[in-house]
């Protein structure tokens, strides 16, 4: 494991194979079905169906379009999830040929799973495949029978009779104590081993989160469950920086090479390592826009995920169709990045790794704080803050200390609604345990307040 991690830059190109061991892959390797005739490939227009790439699932063969469909974020109209809006979506998706939906009974306060059941219905069963996940996070959930009641609501919620991807959410977020008490002691794997077994689950894994204790030793139970997949961190950025960035367990070298080992493909998370590969600051956007003007900063980070060939789809929460309009297109049918994009996305990587900026990825776990801060929201102006520039300096002699405090204050207020300030953090701590990132909320919130009370 040492190794692995410590795997460098250079090593990891000869690892990846870089564009020669790409393209040849992409020729010869049963896994991966691409359109590549060049009419397809110089489509400029709306892509249709058989444009998707798709992947094979290696255990039960089922075809999986590269783009997955996370249902984490759904779009809102009044404080309700916007149906209309989600069924046009997941319709959208279906006819361009995406066909996996990942839902959580966590998601959207308890309502994703339901909102993606209805926008499933009337669709032939054969057009999707739908990953939910066994989300007994807290206490009182860790029962064989309250995780049993949740299990069986997936299936009433999703509409279905069979789940095609089951997954035990959120594997490392309180070590191994969490592990045993919410899957091993009430008999919850077995029991799921059985029910795979039984035909209700096609596939079974799990999502990981955390500590990497966890994660080794699922892989080391392997034999007894013979996982069909595993839910991971992946990114361009993560790949060989998520150590110094934040000194999380997510050394996606480490985590992908480990699955690979064991012929174990992966489902990628967090391909824009939440949403801030998208928004890159200037600088880097203008080195991918020399190289590919008409393509997305966004793209960019699909592609990178998609042409790993360990890769079987890749999660993109897409609350607005605009969004996933350009992802479809993005894999329709992927473009893997050859040589010289690897080398320049790694180089991207390394300057972005020195934003130091916070790992958030919004995923909203911590949510809601009982103080109202919104968590996120704060994180996410902070990291704008730091890639763009805009932070106070540390220097309060600064010349233009005054100055840049002053519009970072004035921007913020504009961006955040008073009651959800990072200055309402009482130091409760309700929310530390509750972050994958293992990100220190409180003491972000007290450096932001320091920003804030200059
Ligand atoms: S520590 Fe602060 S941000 Fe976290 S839950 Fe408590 S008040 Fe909210
Ligand atoms: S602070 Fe942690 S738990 Fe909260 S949204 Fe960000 S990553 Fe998720």
């Amino acid at each position: 494991m040492k190794d692995s991690k410590n795997l460098s830059r250079r090593a990891f190109l000869k690892r990846a194979g870089a564009a020669t061991a790409t393209a040849l892959f992409y020729s010869l390797s049963p896994i991966n079905i691409l359109a590549d005739d060049d009419d397809k490939k110089n489509r400029k227009d709306e892509p249709v169906h058989s444009d998707m790439t798709y992947r094979i699932n290696r255990h039960t063969h089922d075809k999986v379009s590269i783009l997955g469909y996370g249902m984490m974020r759904l779009p809102y109209k009044n404080r309700q999830i916007d149906q209309e809006m989600v069924n046009q979506e997941v319709a959208y998706a279906i006819e361009h040929g995406v066909n996996y939906f990942d839902t959580s009974p966590h998601y959207c306060n308890s309502q994703s799973e339901a909102s993606l059941g209805q926008a499933l219905k009337g669709f032939p069963r054969d057009k999707f495949m739908v990953a939910t996940k066994l989300s007994n996070f807290g206490q009182e959930e860790w029962s064989a029978e309250a995780s049993k009641k949740m299990y069986y609501n997936s299936f009433k919620n999703l509409g279905v009779d069979v789940i095609d991807y089951y997954l035990l959410h959120g594997i490392g977020m309180g070590g191994m104590k969490s592990l045993n008490g919410r899957f091993i002691d009430n008999g919850m794997l077995d029991f799921l081993l059985e029910e795979r077994k039984a035909g209700r689950i096609r596939n079974l894994g799990f999502s990981y989160h955390g500590e990497v204790e966890v994660f080794d030793y699922l892989l080391s139970i392997n034999d007894k469950c013979h996982w069909d997949f595993v839910q991971i961190e992946m990114n361009y950025v993560d790949w060989e920086h998520a150590h110094d960035l934040n000194k999380r367990n997510t050394d996606a070298i480490y985590l992908n090479g480990e699955l690979e080992k064991r012929g174990i493909q992966a489902v990628i998370m967090e391909p824009l390592l939440g949403g801030r590969l998208a928004r890159l600051p200037e600088n880097l956007v203008k080195k991918l826009k020399a190289k590919r003007p008409d393509d997305s900063v966004a793209s960019w980070a699909f592609r990178w995920v998609g042409t790993q060939p360990n890769t079987l789809t890749a999660l993109s929460g897409m609350t607005t169709m605009e969004v996933l309009k350009e992802n479809v297109k993005t894999f329709s049918p992927l473009d893997p990045v050859t040589k010289d994009e690897e080398e320049l996305l790694m180089e991207v990587a390394a300057i972005y790794a020195g934003y130091h900026t916070i790992p958030c990825t919004a995923c909203k776990y911590c949510m809601p704080c009982p103080y109202g801060v919104d968590i996120p929201g704060n994180f996410a102006f902070y990291n704008q803050g730091v890639t763009d520039g805009t932070l106070p300096p540390l220097d309060r002699s600064a010349e233009d200390y005054k100055e840049k405090t002053a519009a970072f204050i004035d921007a913020y207020k504009k961006a955040i609604p008073a009651d959800a300030w990072a200055t309402k953090c009482m130091d409760c701590r309700e929310c530390l345990s509750k972050c994958p990132q293992h990100i220190r909320i409180p003491n972000q919130m007290e450096r932001l307040m320091d920003m804030l009370e200059a």
